[in-house]
């Protein structure tokens, strides 16, 4: 274990939360130990603000929660305690063991703390262990390095300090065995690459081709939850292209992924969308994941919507059909929420009512709580190439009008095209 004194870290203690710095302290004077761990050392030792702290500690999830009274035990496949402190949650984790050896203090005794399938996915993770165990289970090795607040100390078991210099992303073990574990960690890697702007190690990416089609065991709720860490953490744009480069997009969007080798304006729909999400994350404007689903899907719904109408349905009705279609088979990859798959179609829906434009039709529709979100996404459209004959034009001139001349604002031109082109 290489220990790193405080005069060779740049890590300091005024940029650890109070919640995070009050929850260590109290652990180690209960006689337990207790450190920053995960992406906060990370962020910290690469200069960054964290945005949120966990600690890992050889206290179990009963003697921590036993500790605060502002806390819960929560998870199953993967216990761990939330302490909150105000608005703050500060995530408390038991180092895990190896899971043949295991520790006496891990719950159920008689062995079903652990759980793995057949083909080596971990299915439970409850065996408790030591600092040296517990930071080679842990993904990446930029993801392992342990801070101890009273102390001042950094501990490194894998080298992570090394790679956070040399800037590379590389995966704690074996990676075809760890991708077995638990797929998710290789969208992780991309996501990390990403995010810091690391490359990716070798044997760590060279391993992703083979374990990749794994991936599809993977509960679609828990895909959605990562589907939000890959595209709204401000990253999406380089998040999109590192997927691409993996060839792990088949495994969030299949239908999308299929049809982007197709067109190159579907792609550049796609890659608008995540441009301006990270622009507005950057201004702090709020995002919705909505609006991302709705660009990432649209390729596919739009083609769906072209089919039903050369079939005979009326635009609107294909339309309706078509984005019931392509929601149902992307929910059955990928979780989205009612709440969020309910205004994907109507934004999809607006794309046709956005071709009415006399005066007093038009006027309503401005008025619709879903008008900005559907002029935003027309106007994506264009920018990626799709023709609408001037469509967005038309809308952005016209909520320049004053209120009395919008009613009489005419026709600028014959109906386009929309959304069957
Ligand atoms: P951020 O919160 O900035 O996205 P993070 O590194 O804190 O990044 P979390 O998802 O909060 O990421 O996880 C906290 C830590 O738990 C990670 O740093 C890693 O050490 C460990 N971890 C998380 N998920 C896994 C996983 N699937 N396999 C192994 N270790 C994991
Ligand atoms: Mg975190």
């Amino acid at each position: 274990m290489n220990v790193i004194p405080r005069d060779q870290h740049c890590i300091s203690r005024k940029n650890i939360s109070d919640g995070a710095l009050k929850v260590m302290s109290r652990l180690r004077s209960q006689g337990h130990q207790a450190y920053l761990v995960g992406g906060a050392v990370r962020d910290l030792l690469l200069g960054g603000h964290p945005k949120d702290f966990d600690v890992a500690t050889d206290a179990t999830p009963e003697d921590i929660h036993g500790l605060f009274r502002n806390s819960r035990i929560i998870g199953r496949r993967f216990r761990i305690v939330h302490v909150r402190f105000g608005r703050e949650i500060i995530e408390v984790t038991t180092f895990r063991g190896h899971h043949e050896s295991g520790d006496e203090r891990s719950p159920a005794k008689g062995g079903n703390h652990s759980r793995q399938s057949d083909k080596g996915l971990l299915l439970r993770d409850n065996v408790y262990g030591t600092l040296e165990e517990d930071a080679v289970r842990r993904d990446l090795t930029v993801n392992a390095l342990y801070y101890d607040s009273g102390k001042f100390e950094v501990f490194d078991q894998v080298k992570g300090l090394q790679d956070l210099q040399a800037r590379l992303v590389r995966i704690i073990g074996d990676p075809a065995q760890r991708y077995r574990e638990d797929p998710v960690r290789m969208l992780r890697v991309v996501r990390f690459g990403a995010k810091l702007g690391f490359d990716i190690e070798k044997r760590t990416a060279q391993a992703i081709p083979a374990c990749a089609p794994l991936l599809g065991e993977i509960p679609p709720a828990r895909l959605f939850d990562e589907f939000l860490k890959l595209f709204l953490s401000g990253h999406a744009s380089a998040t999109l292209e590192a997927l691409l480069r993996h060839d792990l997009l088949p495994y969030l969007f299949d239908e999308t992924s299929h049809v982007l080798h197709d067109d190159d304006r579907d792609l550049a729909l796609v890659r608008a969308a995540m441009a301006n999400t990270d622009q507005r994350i950057a201004e702090d404007k709020p995002v919705t994941p909505a609006f991302l689903l709705a660009a990432l899907l649209w390729p596919v719904a739009r083609r769906a919507a072209t089919h039903l109408e050369n079939q005979g349905e009326p635009p609107m009705v294909a339309m309706h059909n078509a984005a019931q279609q392509t929601i149902g088979e992307a929910c059955q990859q990928i979780a989205i929420p009612r709440r969020f798959s309910q205004p994907m179609r109507e934004i999809w829906e607006f794309q046709l009512r956005l071709q009415r434009k006399q005066g007093k039709k038009a006027a309503e529709l401005v008025d619709h709580r879903r008008f900005r979100a559907a002029y935003d996404f027309l106007l994506l459209r264009e920018q990626a190439g799709e023709e609408t004959h001037g469509l967005g034009e038309w809308w952005t001139q016209y909520q320049t009008l004053p209120m009395e001349e919008r009613l009489s604002a005419a026709p600028a031109e014959k109906e386009g095209e929309g959304a069957g082109g």
